[in-house]
């Protein structure tokens, strides 16, 4: 499978239904529709969120090897479900795969969350937290599918906040992987082994479309989220979080690259490539530096003061209205200034180079928690500038 090629063919499998991020529950009907009654495509009986919303749970091919894969269990997450429904225009085009494996796909297992953007399900509950007690019904269905499916393989797919980046170049991360853990130890029992295997292709595969912008995601042992349940189970589950980059606030590109990425991941799977993989690939991975970009970076600004002047750095992000800083949220109150100082080894979704300007108001107004509705005005033209324009 030539990722390139595919690639460049995108378009061909982009799903046009779903052109906003933020679509609502009847625009994704709308897509499921189209495939109700495609050949190679069988839907079981819809299963039912909390809110009454139906789940839909569909079944291609009749191969040995089986893979469950399931996106948006964050209802905020909905660029994974794009990427997963473009996947499915691919399927209906491919023939190669349908008698090596049998999927088992459920897109948008959160549909209440999504429809009012919310992480959790209408109960509050964080279903990627609920795979022991099983409070929710979306996190039942899930866990019933795996007991009857017992797949080989899991990829659960998530979107994450715009605000990670990877080393060593600090730029924000389009994609982060994960094998997680199936202890406290971190050991490579033989599903998390295929597992890394798997992900060393797919990063093999991506990384020419995202040199530096490809990590790996915090592995610590979670045993209450489902990648790692699934693992301890046996069954090797890959985690792909779908990044940002630049102004791209749509995710345009990164549902294109997680597309790829689930195409390489059940390519690699069906013609058993991943066993010829290297596990160091996915080890050497750099990790993803969680809050490590700022929305906005102004560099080198001047700032006068009667005890002398100086130059410093100026780290500006929105803030999130979530008391819980696990939840990747998308509601914000507004853009504060959140470090000052030499911030060269964080990245920014924008940097603005303020060697040239000077801070317009008093150097005790500087500091963390300030809104960014400051001025600064140039040194060299006739020229002020409030931040709120540049963000
Ligand atoms: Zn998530």
């Amino acid at each position: 499978m030539d990722i390139i090629t595919l690639s460049n063919n995108y378009n061909l499998y982009k799903e046009k239904l779903l052109r906003k991020r933020r679509f609502k529950y009847t625009d994704f009907c709308q897509v499921i529709n189209k495939h109700l009654d495609k050949e190679n495509i069988n839907f079981s009986e819809p299963e039912f969120s909390f809110e009454g919303r139906k789940i839909f749970v569909m079944t291609y091919g009749t191969g040995e090897t089986k893979i469950l894969i399931f996106s948006q269990m964050h209802g905020n997450e909905p660029v994974s479900t794009e990427a997963l429904m473009d996947f499915l225009n691919f399927l209906e085009t491919d023939k190669n795969w349908s008698k090596k494996v049998t999927l088992i796909i459920i897109p948008l297992l959160n549909p209440d969350g999504n429809e009012k953007f919310d992480r959790r399900n209408a109960q509050g509950i964080d279903i990627n937290r609920d795979a022991m007690t099983l409070i929710s019904p979306e996190a039942r269905i899930l866990m019933k599918i795996h007991e009857r499916f017992s797949p080989d393989f899991a990829l659960n797919l998530h979107d994450m906040e715009p605000h990670y980046t990877s080393k060593p170049e600090n730029l924000q991360t389009v994609l982060a992987v994960l094998a997680p853990e199936c202890d406290e130890k971190g050991s490579l029992n033989t599903a998390r082994k295929r597992a890394v295997k798997v992900i060393s292709g797919i990063i093999t595969a991506v990384k020419p479309l995202i040199p530096n912008r490809l990590a790996k995601y915090t592995d610590k042992f979670t045993p209450e989220a489902f990648g790692d349940t699934f693992m301890q189970k046996g069954t090797a589950s890959i985690l792909l979080e779908t990044g940002s980059i630049f102004n791209d606030k749509e995710r345009i590109f990164a549902r294109k690259i997680v597309f790829l990425s689930i195409v390489k991941a059940v390519d690699l799977i069906a013609l058993k490539g991943y066993l010829h993989s290297p596990i160091g690939t996915y080890l050497k991975l750099p990790d993803n530096e969680k809050n490590n970009a700022f929305d906005l970076k102004i560099e080198k600004l001047s700032v006068k003061s009667n005890r002398g002047d100086y130059q410093l750095d100026i780290g500006i992000r929105r803030v999130k209205k979530t008391l819980n800083d696990e939840d990747f949220a998308d509601e914000f109150s507004d853009y504060r200034i959140v470090n000052i100082g030499d911030l060269r080894r964080f990245g920014a979704i924008k940097s603005f180079d303020g060697s040239d300007y000077v801070f317009s108001g008093n150097y005790s107004e500087i500091f963390i928690g300030q809104k960014a509705a400051f001025e600064i005005s140039s040194t060299k033209k006739n020229e002020i500038i409030n931040i709120k324009s540049l963000l």
